[in-house]
């Protein structure tokens, strides 16, 4: 249903005018084929070995031009569809898009259909079948509080809890397989009390998830929390340390959203469900120069102006921060009225020397700062509690912000259904006890297990089946292409 192996091309931004306009390639020949629309400023494309940006000149051949723009390149497997990846581009004129995209198209891509580059992100076991459904509901959000939603199933949560009733469910089926190739030895396997407590808390627990999450089209807002800092200061290293096992998402939604980057962060510390949305407001403090710097100032400016909490970050080692302090007043200007933390970074190269300036930090800004190190973690503990204190975040809240599709819905309450159905199984009828045919049961355990194992392997398949439906371990062809129909060319 779709091919991979070639190379791909089309506008990946909306139709209409805008301050920039993308096309984007992916596949083998992704760099080769820019090479020959954009002339790099210094040197050539091809000499691109990890993840760049270069400035230079669009060939717009139809129209007889050049145009000044920009090529990102994503060298395989460092890129949203683990190929070659080039993104071109170039003021924002749907006319010039479409030249230089006919010119690719001349030079030997293929125009790429709807979703077929989050395809090949799924495909290449980028992102799993939840992510790929999230990358469709960014792009179709109708309002702030969808888009929200989706980047937090774009984090994992949906995969995450799908993976750990996988794995407990996993364990269940192999002692019950177990107790079919065992049942003569002499070795203890849990009692089915046991393995019927492990699958009632399973099935509990999905089900809870289906009732409680809320349809992506009512979703609640996540919180949002904007970093915001001088270059270099270690805003994106704060990122990726905070959201942790969710880093990849900082460049998968690169290929959605250049300009903020995100990432879902777990606030919470026994709960699952305190979630908020972290976005690296890095082009605040950058040069107005030039359209693109223009248009990531003020992608950055509104993000922090919409912002529920701030996090300005200042490199304490640097040893100045008056230029720190001057930002912040502008920070300030742009959104007064949500919480702000400080956080004194870098706190492991500046170690005692540190304490002035962080007195100084803290008297100039009357906020308390936080000691934090993105390289050994240090006080990102602290800065994960200060936040959900100040978003005022509680376990019942963060547990609403969880969205679902009905199809995922369906899928975790089959799932949950086959589970508690292997518990009955393993309990019995009220006054049943299993054992094994033809004998007394030898020992607790392994025995009356044994007697019941075949059906109960078979329920258990079942709900693990039913899991993979939603994270695409088993996605069949239908599904897949419903899927990946909901997209628009270009994503
Ligand atoms: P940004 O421009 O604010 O996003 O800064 P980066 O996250 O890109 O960090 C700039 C440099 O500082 C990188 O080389 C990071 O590895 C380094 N860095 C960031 N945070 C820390 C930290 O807490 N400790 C140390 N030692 N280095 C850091």
């Amino acid at each position: 249903m779709f091919q991979t192996d070639d190379t791909i091309a089309a506008i990946s931004t909306a139709a209409g005018s805008a301050a920039r306009a993308i096309v984007r390639l992916s596949g083998p020949r992704a760099v080769e084929l820019a090479s020959w629309a954009f002339s790099p400023r210094w040197g050539r494309l091809e000499d691109i070995a990890a993840f760049r940006s270069v400035d230079g000149l669009a060939a717009i051949p139809s129209a007889g031009i050049e145009l000044p723009g920009r090529a990102y390149v994503f060298r395989a497997p460092r890129s949203y569809t683990r190929q070659d990846v080039v993104e071109l581009h170039i003021p924002g004129a749907a006319a010039a898009a479409r030249a230089l995209l006919s010119a690719l198209i001349e030079a030997g891509a293929r125009q790429a259909s709807p979703g077929e580059f989050t395809a090949r992100a799924f495909f290449s076991g980028r992102i799993d079948l939840s992510a790929a459904e999230a990358v469709a509901d960014i792009i179709d959000a109708a309002d702030d509080a969808q888009r929200r939603s989706a980047v937090a199933a774009l984090g994992g949560r949906i995969e995450k809890l799908c993976r750990r009733a996988a794995e407990e469910l996993a364990e269940v089926l192999a002692t019950t397989e177990a107790s079919i190739d065992l049942a003569d030895e002499d070795i203890h396997l849990d009692s089915p009390g046991a393995l019927a407590g492990r699958l009632a808390a399973v099935a509990t627990s999905l089900q809870e998830t289906a009732q409680h999450a809320a349809d992506l089209a009512d979703q609640r807002h996540l919180p949002h929390v904007v970093l915001c800092g001088r270059p270099n200061v270690g805003k994106s290293s704060l990122l990726n340390a905070l959201s942790g096992a969710d880093r990849a998402i900082v460049s998968a939604l690169a290929g959605t959203t250049r300009d903020v980057l995100s990432a879902t962060v777990n606030l919470g510390t026994g709960c699952h469900g305190c979630v908020a949305v972290l976005q690296d407001a890095a082009g605040f403090a950058q040069s107005l120069e030039g359209p693109l710097e223009a248009a990531a100032h003020a992608a950055a400016r509104s993000a922090v102006a919409a912002a529920d909490a701030l996090l300005f970050v200042v490199d304490v080692a640097a040893g100045t921060i008056e230029a720190d302090l001057a930002l912040l007043d502008e920070v300030r200007r742009a959104n007064r009225r949500c919480p702000l933390l400080v956080l004194a970074n870098k706190i492991d190269l500046a170690g005692t020397q540190a304490c002035p300036t962080v007195e100084k930090l803290h008297s100039r800004t009357a906020v308390a700062p936080i000691a934090t190190s993105a390289v050994t973690g240090q006080g990102l503990a602290q800065v994960r509690q200060s936040l959900a204190e100040a978003l005022n975040l509680s376990a019942a809240r963060a547990g609403e912000a969880l969205g679902l599709h009905d199809r995922q819905k369906r899928c975790l309450l089959a799932a949950a259904e086959a589970a508690m159905r292997a518990c009955q199984l393993l309990t019995g009828p009220p006054g049943f006890a299993p054992v094994k045919r033809g004998c007394a049961p030898a020992k607790p355990g392994g025995a009356g297990v044994a007697d019941v194992a075949e059906l109960v392997a078979i329920e258990l398949r079942a709900a693990l089946a039913e899991l993979g439906r939603i994270t695409g371990q088993i996605a069949t062809e239908d599904i897949l292409a419903r899927i990946f129909a909901r997209f628009c060319v270009g994503k």
